[in-house]
């Protein structure tokens, strides 16, 4: 017995020290003080005092020859083992909640008065024992007995470790690795613990395993080293990662201000890496002097988040507009004052951003509005969501064949003789339906996945070319390009193996480009151009007289032929400035020797207007519309061999 007695002492004690220098070393860490680091805090020492109440009542256990005062240390032991021990489920809740996320909302506040209402219920029974005697009490013999109260004590703490595990189930996807391994560590240790005393009630080990199983949360929960930004002293992407996952899973219900500098390459450039740091960290410490830094995070290298709880729309809104405010004003970096731009958005969440992956996308990926001081939010923020969308479409639309490829007849300016077709992509979405490249193209060339797209619409052409005859039917086929893609070195080669390899004649693919790049990049564009050309394509530009049409430019490069923009061709219908603008813009094409095609023909009277003009070929709804490659081929044999003309137009119009 005395050896048992002794073991008791030995784990009480160790206990308590484990606990004190986990406290210690929690000190030293200097963590962000949120109530999930007090919660911890107050297991430590609720483990701690209870390893003092342990050795204590063992050093003094009742023998038949104890002294009044052995007996009275002993009972007062016990009794405040027993007060603070009431608090250690409920407390284990409160902090495992606080690690999975959950977050009470304002609404629900009368769950969380219920838990406090438990916890103080417990606790109630536990201090006025020494009057009632419903916990425990001494018999006549002097023998230690358990009364009702316990039970009730019991069944309170098996009701907050029930909804402990609830909460670790709901979450147990949101927790990475190291949070669920740490849990696991401290719940199996302690379960040994309670078991190992339960098998021999003389030996109190839980203590001990508990302090064991704290330490091991400590390290890997409560060390937040890899969760923090070393430059701002903020939470970093991974935590905001953990964090927001664990709000997500619980439902949690909270606003998050999004906050994007616009310009931190500029700060880079004109004065240093060293203020573009500065700039960041002096973005920080003004936000952690309007929110608290524990619900603070920094995304990226421009990107900062701030996480809002119990608040109104209007009131995060106004949060808000506070910092916007502040960039109104300079800010003071090593030796310069600067004006940084940034953009602001609110969200709510669950509501507006379901997925993780939402909301990273919104918070990394938002642009600025057209007025720069506006700060995003409702509806603003659907349109960001369909980017994002979009962009899984695109990927998995690659995978799984879901583009497309439509083809729009061209005709010869009688209107009648097919000249050939441009191949426009189209991609189907099972969700939001048949999306069109004006929306998708950008976002494609965002992800660098426009490649992929724009060969996948050559080798579908080739196979057209190739296995329908064409080459007997049409002039050309054109495809469009990528500027972009156009500029990547290899594209040449690239191109040329994806033709040489379908077997189709070269002159039969006609390539588009909008010209839409900056004057430095042209001597690139033309090389490219030329290499293509010498090996037997064709070229024409697209868009016409949308662009900055630097008509040097363009006349120095080989081009076949040029595509007039719709707006001009319905610019000019409607003014005499427009007219005199398109007739001049017909002039110098011709003068320069080239071809022209005019899109976006859809009547009658545009292709009366035209044909004094002498362009030569004609494209738009009034023929078609771009349609599926059967409909299409169904135009194309019906028109024959180019030399026998449509009878009607109509017969070119499918439904
Ligand atoms: P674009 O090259 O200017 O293509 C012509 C666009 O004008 C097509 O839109 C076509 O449907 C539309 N259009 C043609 N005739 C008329 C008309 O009479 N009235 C009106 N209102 N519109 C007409 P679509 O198919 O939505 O394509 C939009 C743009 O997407 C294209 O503009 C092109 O820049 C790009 N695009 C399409 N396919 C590809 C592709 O395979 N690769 C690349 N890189 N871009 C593509
Ligand atoms: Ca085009
Ligand atoms: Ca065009």
């Amino acid at each position: 017995m005395d050896f048992l007695y002794g073991l008791t002492f030995t784990f009480s004690l160790a206990a308590t020290f484990i606990c004190l220098s986990d406290f210690c070393f929690i000190k030293v860490q200097n963590t962000m003080g949120k109530t999930q680091n007090k919660f911890f805090t107050l297991l430590l020492m609720i483990v701690a005092v209870n390893g003092v109440c342990t050795t204590v009542s063992g050093y003094y256990t009742p023998t038949s020859g104890s002294s009044a005062l052995s007996l009275y240390i002993a009972d007062q032991a016990r009794y405040f083992y027993f007060v603070i021990h009431t608090a250690l489920a409920p407390v284990f809740f409160f902090y495992i909640s606080h690690v999975c996320g959950v977050v009470f909302r304002s609404n629900s506040n009368k769950k969380k008065y219920l838990y406090f209402s438990i916890l103080a219920l417990t606790e109630l029974l536990a201090i006025t024992n020494p009057l009632t005697k419903w916990v425990y009490y001494r018999d006549e013999n002097g023998v230690f007995t358990r009364n009702w109260g316990e039970a009730i004590i019991y069944v309170a703490a098996g009701v907050f470790l029930f909804l402990s595990f609830k909460y670790l189930y709901t979450s147990w996807g949101a927790l990475n690795y190291k949070r669920r391994s740490g849990l696991l560590m401290f719940l199996g240790i302690t379960l040994i613990g309670i078991v190992a005393q339960l098998l021999n009630t003389n030996l109190k080990v839980e203590l001990f395993a508990e302090a064991i199983g704290l330490t091991g949360v400590m390290m890997v929960i409560e060390n937040e080293d890899d969760r923090i930004d070393t430059e701002t002293g903020l939470y970093n992407r991974q935590a905001f990662m953990l964090d927001l996952g664990g709000y997500l899973a619980n439902k949690s219900s909270l606003h998050a201000i999004s906050l994007r500098i616009n310009t931190p390459e500029i700060i880079s450039r004109k004065s240093g890496v060293a203020n573009r740091e500065l700039a960041e960290k002096k973005v920080a410490e003004y936000l952690e002097t309007i929110h608290r830094k524990y619900n603070i995070y920094k995304l990226g290298r421009r990107t900062f988040v701030l996480v809002i709880f119990g608040q109104t729309d209007d009131e995060a809104y106004d949060l808000a507009a506070r910092i916007r405010l502040r960039f109104d004003k300079p800010w003071q970096l090593v030796d310069t004052l600067v004006l940084l731009e940034a953009s602001l958005l609110v969200a709510k969440i669950p509501e507006q951003l379901e997925t993780l992956n939402d909301a990273l996308y919104m918070f990394e990926n938002f642009q600025p509005d057209k007025d720069r001081n506006k700060i995003l939010s409702g509806s603003d923020l659907d349109f960001i969501l369909r980017g994002s969308a979009i962009e899984k479409s695109i990927s998995n639309g690659l995978a799984e064949g879901k583009f497309e490829v439509y083809y729009q007849p061209t005709f010869s300016i009688d209107g009648k003789t097919l000249h050939g077709a441009e191949a426009l992509v189209r991609l189907h979405d099972d969700e939001m339906g048949m999306l069109y490249p004006d929306e998708f193209i950008p976002v494609a060339e965002n992800i660098g996945l426009i490649d992929a797209i724009d060969d996948f619409v050559l080798m579908e052409v080739c196979k057209l070319i190739k296995n329908e005859n064409l080459e007997q039917i049409v002039d050309c086929i054109n495809v469009n390009l990528s500027v972009i893609q156009l500029m990547k070195p290899g594209f040449v080669d690239h191109i040329n193996g994806i033709v040489e390899m379908s077997g189709v004649d070269k002159k039969y693919i006609n390539f588009e480009v909008t010209e839409s790049i900056s004057a430095e990049s042209y001597e690139l564009l033309n090389s490219t151009i030329n290499s293509l050309k010498e090996e037997g394509f064709l070229f024409s530009m697209d868009d016409y007289g949308t662009g900055y049409s630097n008509m040097k430019a363009l006349a120095s490069m080989h081009l076949d032929c040029i595509k007039i923009d719709k707006s001009i061709l319905w610019e000019a219908e409607k003014s005499d400035l427009g007219y005199i603008i398109l007739e001049n813009c017909v002039r110098m094409i011709h003068q320069m020797d080239l071809d022209i095609l005019v899109e976006g023909v859809e009547t009658e009277s545009q292709i009366k207007m035209l044909r004094p003009l002498g362009v030569n070929y004609l494209q738009g709804f009034y023929f078609s519309k771009p349609v599926p490659k059967d409909d299409f081929l169904k135009i194309a044999k019906k028109s024959d061999t180019r030399s026998k003309a449509l009878s009607d137009h109509q017969t070119a119009l499918l439904p």
